[in-house]
């Protein structure tokens, strides 16, 4: 491709990726990089759009922690030179030409570098109305996003434990995850050597845990009460029949909802699955495609999607899925725990504000060093994340402060890695 300076516009424009019709006015973009960061051990990434115009800029989350390095090369390397000399509005163009300029489409590397520029977008876009990003989607439907929060302990006395503490602390929504043998399920921990005579000591057996299961939920509602809504998380571990006999062992529990019964590439044998389930299937943050995502809902896999929104590209297409899910009685539940940054939640929230969709939000409670690297972080009030009305996404990003928290090669990849059965055969983690 050409490139093409000019007294004019004095930063290099590759002349393919301008747009055909007259910019409104000389705003331009002029730079844009990836920065990553780990204030929680967790990396991080996210891209910064700098502009003509002093001080405008946007920061949108392109976060894919087992695999940052990539993410930041093709920010860098791929997408950065395509969008110097483009005026910033042009969000939809923008992000379609990202997309079909690498041919092969899509993938979580390329969806995060494109997500991290669509949602710098969007908060350019709202810091050039003075409007926080949820008014520039048609404004709030709601308050506030009711949250959901995680429980997970060694046992099941000290996961009642954690959650009763939680409900004290406002929340009414708890997802509750205990402790087995071996590794352990996810979301708790495990007890190493919990199969001593198997091949593998530290496998994770799938007969205790659909057996263990349903009395975690037994005894919590016993304990907890009624009221307080319950959800579990299988992450992706069980056959389509071991997810129906699940289901419908939870049934008397009335959870709010299971989710990911099964690995993605199982993800055809959902309708059956769903169709089965006495209880709310959720599912979606492994997937990155938006078409896949659409799939679900159209197909009739899922009762709640919860995409990792920079996952399928950003906030544009996570948008059209909401709107799909409200036209087909789907509801919403994005994925958000700590590996999504701080930009990443407010862009959740602005889709929980404005979308009638909305189901449940998931909660994470970021620590005062991320709060510190991320001024205006959302962190939840009561059980709620409540809107900042702050332009654009609210958030901002200290470069210095960030730089003191250099990213490392993650736990959750080196964990994903060794999920094995006690017969010492990989599992879906
Ligand atoms: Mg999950």
């Amino acid at each position: 491709m050409t490139a093409l300076t000019t007294p004019r516009e004095p930063y290099a424009v590759m002349l393919e990726t301008q747009a055909p019709w007259a910019a409104r006015d000389g705003l331009r973009i002029t730079r844009v990089r990836p920065v990553v960061t780990a204030p929680e051990g967790i990396p991080l990434v996210v891209v910064r759009v700098d502009t003509s115009d002093d001080g405008l800029y946007g920061l949108g989350c392109a976060t894919f922690t087992q695999r940052f390095h990539a993410v930041a090369a093709a920010v860098e390397h791929h997408v950065a030179p395509m969008l110097v000399g483009r005026h910033p509005a042009d969000i939809e163009d923008i992000t379609r030409m990202i997309h079909l300029s690498s041919y092969w489409r899509g993938g979580p590397v390329l969806n995060n570098a494109l997500s991290g520029v669509d949602m710098a977008l969007w908060d350019i876009a709202g810091k050039r109305a003075g409007m926080p990003v949820y008014e520039l989607l048609g404004g709030q439907v709601r308050a506030a996003a009711p949250l959901y929060i995680h429980a997970g302990q060694a046992t099941v006395e000290e996961t009642l434990d954690q959650a009763g503490q939680l409900m004290r602390e406002g929340y009414r929504n708890i997802r509750l995850q205990v402790g087995q043998p071996g590794i352990g399920t996810y979301g708790a921990p495990g007890r190493r050597g919990g199969y001593p005579e198997s091949p593998h000591p530290d496998g994770w057996d799938v007969g205790h845990y659909l057996r263990t299961t349903p009395e975690l939920f037994a005894r919590a509602r016993q304990e907890l009460g009624g009221e307080v809504g319950l959800l579990h998380d299988v992450h992706s571990r069980l056959t389509p029949k071991e997810a129906i006999l699940l289901a419908r062992s939870l049934e008397e529990h009335r959870l709010f909802f299971l989710e990911d019964v099964v690995a993605p590439e199982h993800y055809d044998r959902l309708p059956e699955v769903r169709a089965a389930s006495p209880v709310p299937i959720a599912v979606g943050e492994l997937l990155v495609s938006v078409q896949d995502a659409a799939r679900l809902v159209l197909n009739q896999s899922v009762d709640l999607l919860r995409c990792h929104i920079s996952a399928i590209g950003g906030l544009t297409p996570a948008r059209k899925l909401a709107a799909l899910c409200e036209l087909t009685g789907v509801r919403t539940a994005w994925h958000s725990p700590g590996d999504v940054s701080p930009v990443g939640v407010a862009a959740n929230l602005a889709l929980d504000l404005t979308t009638p969709a909305f189901g449940i939000q998931e909660a994470h409670v970021y620590p005062d060093a991320v709060c510190e690297v991320f001024p205006g972080t959302p962190n939840p009030v009561n059980g709620h994340l409540h809107p900042s009305g702050a332009p654009g996404w609210g958030v901002d990003l200290d470069e210095r402060l960030a730089a003191k928290y250099p990213p490392v090669t993650h736990l959750h990849e080196r964990w994903a890695a060794g999920v094995r059965r006690p017969d010492g055969g990989l599992e879906a983690p």
